[in-house]
């Protein structure tokens, strides 16, 4: 049985900050024991470790954050080959980018590479548990489940159905999509911490029959997740508007095929109006809130403050590859900017709340993972608060928790994530990032690469010209 104790800062949450001032609990010299990958005592270090084993390492974070690693609630593995691509918006990015891309996923070799690819990074970034698309290819989400199975991590993932507007290369024949969703779920969903999502890319992409299959099964398995896009864009809604006459609303649409309910996961939810957002609350659905994507992709700004009214359960999320980033404290930093565009204003606690705690508690993962409470899964994040000169310049002036947390989001990258315990095993340190501290296989590939690279950068006419 593998025991260990990480010493360190723990910061977590007992409550959601909206509904409490005493959400935040910190111990300022604190000590994490951890057995088999669960937290199994926490406290203050100097009583805990006065009761340690011989047969028990503590590893000293003294100075670093403990918290409980952060919940990407909407990201898409296959397209970290295209994040940072220029777009002219929703619609343009998917046929420009994002179905060129994923039609690489045929192969399963290129499935296997961009799981281990992006499951390194989300480690890299302090994310341990995650809501994955795939793309519409069954053996995308089998690599990326196999890859996580062998990582422990906690995910959900999801094979993409679509069966019209799309390329014919990546539209689902018939009933195939569904019969690939069954297979997958019946082998994946509940095997170690992994479950699966019933996943229709978006209204627009599915027919009435695909979306009706879909909302069936949701209907009989509540147990199963469903992840989807809505209200993104102001386009992308007057096209399900056009495509689905009858529906009162874009929401309404997965809302009368059955798919609006506990453990459906909805990104953006931006141009919803207030009808929307009382049966979004009362289904008790998740939006998943893509700040950082909704920025670079200028599709629109969330409106925390009415979503907050209106009782819908909100986690933070990347949405990798229209998201230019997989940190989580970038996502809370652009969070923070939106919400400041709107007129309001949201502290840092309330961030790293949805971050953590807030996004498994409303993926029904409640005292599982978020929480570095005696019992929970060993998923924790340790922060360097002075990773870089500028970070450790201001985290010194910090006087408070919030102002520590809110330094973190606003200067911290992927530098300031020290390490990532999935399931108590340290996950950070598998990816060798520089030539001279990489193995020689991983220097091989990366010069491999620089070859095949070399020479096909071209300059087309037109290039940087400004388009209106
Ligand atoms: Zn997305």
């Amino acid at each position: 049985m593998a025991r260990i104790a990480l010493r360190g800062r723990l910061i977590d949450f007992v409550a959601d900050p909206i509904a409490s001032a005493a959400a935040v609990r910190l111990v300022d010299d604190g000590l994490l024991l951890i057995d088999d990958g669960r937290i199994v005592a926490r406290g203050e270090y100097g009583p805990l470790s006065r009761a340690l084993g011989p047969d028990r390492e503590v590893t000293d974070f003294t100075g670093c954050l403990l918290l409980p690693g952060f919940v990407d609630a909407h990201t898409h593995f296959p397209q970290l080959d295209i994040v940072a691509s220029a777009s002219g918006g929703l619609l343009n990015w998917l046929t420009q980018h994002t179905y060129p891309a994923e039609m690489r996923f045929a192969d399963p070799v290129v499935c296997e590479e961009a799981a281990r690819f992006f499951l390194d990074e989300l480690a890299a970034n302090g994310t341990t548990s995650a809501c994955v698309l795939g793309t519409v290819h069954a053996q995308s989400v089998e690599a990326l489940f196999t890859e996580a199975q062998a990582r422990g991590m906690r995910l959900v993932a999801g094979k993409c159905l679509m069966d019209r507007n799309c390329p014919p290369e990546l539209a689902d024949r018939g009933d195939q999509g569904m019969h690939e969703t069954l297979s997958l779920a019946a082998r994946w969903h509940g095997k170690g911490r992994l479950g699966y999502a019933i996943t229709p890319r978006f209204a627009a992409s599915s027919t009435d029959r695909q979306l009706k299959l879909a909302g069936e099964l949701a209907r009989s398995r509540p147990d199963l997740y469903v992840q989807s896009h809505l209200a993104e864009n102001e386009e992308e809604v007057r096209w399900v508007r056009e495509l689905f006459p009858r529906a009162r609303s874009y929401l309404d649409v997965y809302e009368s095929f059955g798919l609006l309910r506990e453990r459906s996961v909805y990104a953006h939810c931006i141009w919803l109006d207030a009808t929307d957002r009382r049966h979004f609350a009362l289904a008790r659905a998740t939006a998943a809130v893509c700040p950082g994507s909704n920025l670079f992709l200028g599709s629109g700004t969330f409106d925390f403050a009415r979503a907050v009214e209106a009782g819908m359960k909100i986690a933070l999320a990347t949405d990798v590859g229209g998201g230019p980033t997989l940190s989580m404290l970038a996502t809370m930093r652009a969070a923070h900017d939106v919400a400041r565009m709107r007129g309001s204003s949201l502290s840092a606690t309330q961030l790293f709340y949805w971050a953590t705690r807030g996004a498994a508690q409303a993926l029904g993962w409640d005292d599982q993972v978020g929480t570095l409470e005696s019992g929970a899964e060993a998923d924790v994040v340790v922060l360097d608060p002075a990773a870089t000169p500028l970070l450790a310049k201001r985290a010194a002036a910090a006087d408070s928790v919030e102002s520590l947390l809110f330094a973190l989001m606003v200067l911290g990258d992927d530098r300031a994530v020290r390490e990532t315990f999935i399931a108590g095993r340290p996950s950070k340190g598998r990816r060798k990032p520089t030539l001279s501290g990489a193995s020689a296989a991983d220097n091989a590939r990366t010069r491999e690469l620089a070859r095949r690279f070399m020479g096909r950068l071209r300059i087309a006419p037109g290039d940087g010209v400004l388009k209106p």
